[in-house]
């Protein structure tokens, strides 16, 4: 195929590795070739080539307000005119940290770091220097970036290359990580029992081995366990933070983490991250206490500017409820649309955040979620794509619908769900 698409994935595969900037964006999953964005603008993206796909990947979480949304370019290039970074404590640092400490009452501080990964990383630093305790439980399926420590059983494109655990990650380091089937209170009261465990990291809704959810009971169980044990509990919410609702998963399910990991819709689009928690635990990190962090671009005052926009329009416009209308009316619509499949699919929502299993339910689990079929998704995102609908090109991501979705996006986009299960069955 002769595409502008294709040279420049020719390019980009001379000088990149798999020519991409992170493994999933390759479409290695569902056999293809990625295409190159031109520019996108609310729902949508068009591709160097002149195609326009509604799109449900949305910078994969952070474009909840759609692309470009007028709001945060317009508080980006008024700041980039006083500087792009200064290294130097920005005013925009403070009112970020006030805003998110506000909306999520568990953090009493926090620090700005530039990814979901660093967030991560700086929490499982902190949790054990605060604990002196080296050993963590994590979940099979939860993706918390590529820390070393977390390169374990971990989701996103961890999983979908097959590769649960990563070459360069050290055996003993590994050793000190404790992975748990999600949703297995059982073995989390056993890992307990026979371990010192410094603290327990988990997506209170995991969302990077497709979207599956905790049973009743689960997350309260973790947090009793935790507390019993002088363990230290943190949500990462780098996904889930203030797309589910304003504040969090934690404030769905009503647990109290001692540390979160945020990051994607808090930069608006930039490169962002942030952790933050108790101010006893937080105050252990340098220049306070003994555990080190630090950051040349952390608190970037474009990233900040972004991020406060970003939060604040979605309350404006009362966002979450916004989205929770249209995910029903994609849920309701979407349902109907695959029932016809032969092969059973599961759809799961929250909000605005789903994803279709080609498998049957219930799934709540990894193990439950690998039963998918592959092949199959494969060929539904490939049917899709071509009539102009971008979903995540891998069965293990979560769909997202941004404020900027239409009423006739949804419908649309369901007219090719109908089409594409349809094509496949042939
Ligand atoms: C995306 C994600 C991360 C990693 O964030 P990066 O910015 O990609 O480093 C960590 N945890 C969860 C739950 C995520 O969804």
């Amino acid at each position: 195929m002769h595409s502008r698409s294709s040279e420049l994935f020719r390019a980009a595969q001379k000088r990149i590795p798999g020519g991409v900037n992170s493994p999933v964006r390759a479409f290695r999953n569902v056999d293809g070739e990625p295409f190159f964005v031109e520019r996108a603008e609310g729902s949508r993206i068009w591709d160097v080539d002149g195609n326009e796909y509604i799109d449900y990947v949305g910078s994969w979480g952070p474009a909840i307000l759609g692309h470009a949304p007028k709001a945060v370019v317009d508080a980006v290039r008024e700041t980039a005119t006083r500087g792009l970074s200064f290294g130097i404590p920005n005013s925009l640092e403070v009112e970020l940290a006030e805003l998110i400490c506000q909306w999520m009452p568990s953090i009493e501080k926090i620090r700005m770091v530039n990814s979901g990964t660093e967030a991560a990383m700086s929490c499982i630093r902190l949790a054990r220097g605060f604990t002196g305790r080296d050993k963590i439980i994590k979940f099979d399926g939860c993706y918390h970036g590529h820390v070393d420590a977390l390169l374990v059983k971990s989701g996103s494109g961890a999983l979908t290359h097959g590769r649960p655990d990563s070459a360069g990650v050290p055996k003993d380091l590994a050793a000190l990580t404790i992975s748990l089937p999600f949703n297995d209170v059982d073995l989390v009261r056993k890992a307990f029992r026979e371990n010192e465990i410094g603290a327990v990291i988990l997506e209170p809704i995991p969302a990077n081995a497709g979207l599956y959810f905790p049973r009743e009971g689960f997350l309260s169980t973790v947090r009793d366990e935790c507390t019993k044990h002088g363990a230290l509990l943190i949500f990462d919410e780098v996904m889930t933070g203030f797309r589910v609702a304003r504040g969090g998963a934690q404030e769905i399910y009503g647990i109290k983490p001692d540390l979160t990991a945020l990051g994607k819709i808090i930069g608006g689009g930039l490169p962002v991250g942030a952790f933050g928690g108790r101010a006893e635990i937080m105050d252990q990190l340098s220049p306070d206490g003994p555990v080190y962090q630090a950051g040349t671009l952390s608190g970037n005052p474009l990233a900040m500017a972004a991020g406060l926009a970003q939060l604040r329009e979605l309350e404006r416009i009362d966002g979450w409820n916004k989205l929770e209308k249209l995910g029903a009316q994609f849920e309701d619509r979407a349902r109907d649309a695959i029932a016809p499949a032969k092969a059973g699919i599961t759809f799961h929502r929250i909000g605005s955040m789903f994803c279709l299993f080609f498998a049957g339910g219930p799934i709540v689990d990894l193990a439950g979620a690998q039963r998918s079929d592959l092949k199959a998704f494969a060929r539904f995102f490939h049917a899709c794509l071509k009539r102009g609908v971008y979903f995540a090109p891998s069965q293990f991501e979560t769909g997202f619908i941004s404020t900027a979705h239409s009423s006739s996006d949804v419908e649309r986009t369901v007219v090719v769900m109908r089409e594409a299960i349809t094509e496949i069955a042939r």
